[in-house]
């Protein structure tokens, strides 16, 4: 999506240790307008898919997939961080290390909110090592919903949980994909369609 990679150009900064800042219009400061063309490109790519629920985690998917909720018409969900989970058989539970804060989460849906009649696309702002979007995936599949597909806004491409989610044959639509970017130049460089990724390519090398 142009729009997108143009504001990651023009206001993205790059941080050494592959981390992209985005706080100008996505992860802090908040550019709705461009969460709302977001929201209609997904809308475009998932056109006939049976969606009734929208699934994010918090805290930065929540404002993207509260955007594009409005262009499904559907109620969104957010999978909670809690500090104890007490099993007690009212939620779906699993836990998901974060790359940014390099620690455990626990992750928490209630089960009233989430269940077999459940067809679920699962929105976030970023896909690295896939570690997030491993464990929403536990959570849909535990509670017998089915996974239509994944809107992502960021995918670092030179990573590599877009490859791991894909060959588990879900549907994963990502906006911007980051091949390559450069702390020290604070080059950022995009895949596009029909592109072999880095990873790929370093395969066939
Ligand atoms: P993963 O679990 O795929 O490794 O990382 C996904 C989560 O980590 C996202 O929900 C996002 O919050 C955060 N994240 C990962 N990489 C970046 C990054 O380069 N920049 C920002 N702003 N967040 C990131």
């Amino acid at each position: 999506m142009k729009l997108l990679e143009q504001r990651i150009r023009s206001q993205g900064i790059v941080k050494p240790g592959g981390v992209l800042k985005v706080d100008a219009f996505l992860n802090h400061q908040m550019d709705v307008a461009l969460f709302d063309e977001m929201g209609a490109e997904w809308k475009r790519l998932f056109a006939g898919v049976p969606i009734n629920k929208i699934l994010t985690i918090e805290a930065s998917g929540i404002g993207i997939a509260c955007v594009a909720a409005q262009h499904f018409g559907v109620p969104v969900v957010f999978a909670k961080k809690a500090k104890s989970v007490n099993i007690d058989g009212e939620v779906w539970a699993t836990k998901i290390e974060s790359f940014t804060h390099k620690r455990v989460y626990d992750v928490i849906v209630s089960k009233k909110y989430l269940g077999p009649q459940d067809h679920v696309l699962i929105i976030d702002d970023f896909l690295a090592n896939g570690c997030a979007l491993e464990g929403l995936l536990r959570i849909v599949r535990a509670a017998g919903a089915v996974v239509e597909g994944v809107g992502i806004a960021v995918e670092k491409g030179f990573q590599r949980g877009g490859e791991l989610i894909r060959a588990q044959g879900v549907r994963v639509e990502s906006l911007a994909i980051v091949e390559h970017m450069d702390a020290q130049t604070g080059e950022i460089e995009f895949r596009h369609a029909g592109q072999e990724s880095v990873l790929e390519a370093s395969v066939h090398a």
